[in-house]
């Protein structure tokens, strides 16, 4: 079942690039759709400042759109801080990436987890928030404890354990394992994946780490400077990315294939940085950094289309355009 849906969501900012410059529109987010359902994971990859968190903020109600539509369940996300807001806002959390930045450093890991409780209205006690504590893995003792004298890990089972408080539908986990060491990365990998398969929760898990995303996601969708360029299946994604953008990404990363896939993508080396987007390139805005750009690309820009194995691509070599286009300028 459905539970939430983006539908060609923009967020806009305005940013200066000097004291005294005029500020310019900046879209973080330009036309993203996404469909995310009850127990199912989607990852967002991409580069850093491509709009993955700005799109999770915004899927969470945190950030209205510009232009867009967000749906939880069946009604329209309401506007943030309204009493309707509030009252969804217990069945959808936000995971961030800095365990110790999301903890009061003053309050014990106890009174943190029955935070959540009390603002929402929700009966909580001591019994309540020890289950909670149990179900992430840490000891009721721990409750006890502050945030500071935790492990990294530990903290972040504790900020799970405050965001499953309200028992929410919906988790957007933004870079939930990167600040910590590979070593405990798995636990918390497998922790998640335990309680989906116990709650049903619906996940979007945004991360740059691609062998994390592969292993907890049922659907990935590539982002780039605020579009996705390419989603599907993780198999297909991560062992034959179709989009240049996807291919050097994976490119960098050996992520594990299943069996019968076709070998590791050759390195791809992307040369220069995302452009400002601000300042964003006409046509396709990879064509600066794509090795297979064609004129085509540097005018018209590609819109995410099927291939024929159902994943969706934004490129116009892999969709066979620029042929198409020359043979009816020929004809
Ligand atoms: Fe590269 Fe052109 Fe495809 Fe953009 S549309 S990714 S520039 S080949």
């Amino acid at each position: 079942m459905t539970l939430l849906v983006l539908d060609a969501v923009a967020r806009q900012y305005s940013a200066r690039r000097g004291a005294f410059a005029r500020p310019v529109p900046v879209r973080a987010v330009d036309g993203v759709s996404l469909r995310l359902d009850r127990g199912r994971t989607l990852g967002l990859v991409g580069e850093s400042g491509c709009g993955k968190s700005t799109t999770g903020r915004v899927a969470l109600g945190l950030e209205p759109p510009d232009a867009g539509t967000v749906r939880f369940g069946r009604a329209l996300m309401p506007r943030v801080g309204t009493t309707a807001w509030r009252s969804l806002r217990a069945r959808m959390q936000l995971v961030p990436q800095d365990p110790l930045g999301a903890l009061d450093r003053r309050m014990t890991i106890a009174a943190q987890v029955a935070e959540p409780l009390a603002i929402h209205g929700l009966p909580g006690s001591g019994d309540r928030v020890k289950a909670l504590l149990a179900q992430v893995g840490l000891r009721p003792d721990q409750g006890a404890h502050h945030p500071h004298t935790l492990s990294g890990g530990q903290r972040q089972r504790a900020v799970l354990a405050r965001a499953l408080a309200t028992d929410p539908d919906l988790l957007v986990l933004d870079e939930p394992v990167s600040a910590l060491d590979v070593s405990i990365q798995a636990g918390i990998v497998n922790l998640l994946m335990d309680l989906q398969a116990a709650r049903g929760l619906a996940m979007l898990f945004i991360s740059h780490d691609l062998k994390v995303v592969r292993q907890v996601s049922h659907e990935v969708a590539v982002m780039y400077l605020g579009r996705i360029v390419e989603q599907g299946d993780p198999d297909a994604v991560f062992s034959d990315p179709v989009h240049p953008y996807a291919r050097a990404l994976v490119s960098a990363v050996p992520v594990p294939r299943p069996q019968g896939a076709p070998g590791r993508v050759p390195r791809i080396i992307l040369h220069g940085d995302p452009p400002n987007p601000a300042n964003r390139p006409a046509g396709c805005a990879f064509h600066p950094r794509c090795a297979a750009a064609l004129p085509l690309c540097r005018v018209d820009d590609p819109t995410l289309k099927p291939m024929p194995d159902g994943r969706l691509v934004a490129c116009h070599v892999a969709h066979g355009d620029a042929q198409s286009r020359a043979g009816s300028m020929a004809a």
